[in-house]
């Protein structure tokens, strides 16, 4: 690939921008300065230096977000801050988009990837992924409740939800649970509780499959997934 578009795709600066660097004599491959910004290059077997730091290619990127409440899972919003927002410039030139949405309000587990073929098969009903959510809800969640997840709530516009798995770990005037469920329709959990008479007011998702949400990032921050847990999700 040429030069300008490895250093401008690893958001060294624009292709102007290395035409500077060029000939400002920062950049060298394989240990020879260069002029040519249009330079062919080996990204997997080239060494490509800017002042005298490596840059490794990397084509796509996928993070873990710990996401937090108040901003919405897209690229782009007119009113609301995005989950973009809260990448730094070192990965925002990747351009990538969140895998599936949690709603503004709803914390924890979101990925974010520039791979739409992963980001297509995650989101893929087909694949059944369970996602495990942790809410807190207004009321006293009942062993009836858990039957009712089991066998498939009717939402209030007559879809009958797959099976969910419902987990009570605290019972009171406010309970706090763990549901596992493998679709992601629209607000699905709130809908799947206001199906039996109760309100979610706290909702954070702490996996999908195999992935589970890092409890070390704090809200709004992001790392890039390891080389196992990029694995759970091929
Ligand atoms: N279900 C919801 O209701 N909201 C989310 O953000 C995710 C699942």
């Amino acid at each position: 690939m040429r030069l300008d578009k490895l250093l401008s795709n690893m958001g060294i600066g624009s292709r102007k921008d290395v035409k500077t660097l060029l000939k400002k004599k920062q950049v060298t491959v394989n240990g020879k300065l260069v002029k040519d910004s249009s330079m062919k290059v080996d990204p997997n077997a080239d060494e490509v230096l800017v002042n005298g730091k490596i840059i490794r290619y990397q084509q796509y990127i996928y993070l873990m977000m710990n996401k937090a409440p108040g901003y919405v899972s897209a690229t782009t919003d007119n009113r609301e801050k995005t989950v973009i927002d809260l990448l730094g410039k070192d990965v925002k030139h990747f351009n990538p988009f969140p895998v599936g949405r949690l709603d503004k309000d709803t914390e924890g587990l979101l990925l974010l990837t520039n791979d739409g073929n992963l980001a297509h098969q995650l989101v893929s009903p087909k694949k059944n992924i369970g996602k495990t959510y942790y809410a807190k809800v207004d009321g006293f969640v009942t062993d009836e409740d858990i039957a009712a997840f089991q066998e498939g709530v009717v939402l209030e516009d007559g879809y009958k939800a797959k099976p969910g798995v419902l987990k009570i770990l605290e019972r009171g005037e406010k309970s706090e649970i763990e549901v596992t469920i493998t679709e992601g329709k629209f607000h699905q959990v709130k809908r799947m509780f206001e199906a039996v008479g109760k309100k979610v007011i706290y909702l954070k998702r702490l996996s999908m499959g195999d992935l589970k949400l890092d409890e070390t990032l704090k809200l709004g921050d992001y790392r890039e997934l390891t080389e196992s847990e990029l694995a759970y999700c091929l």
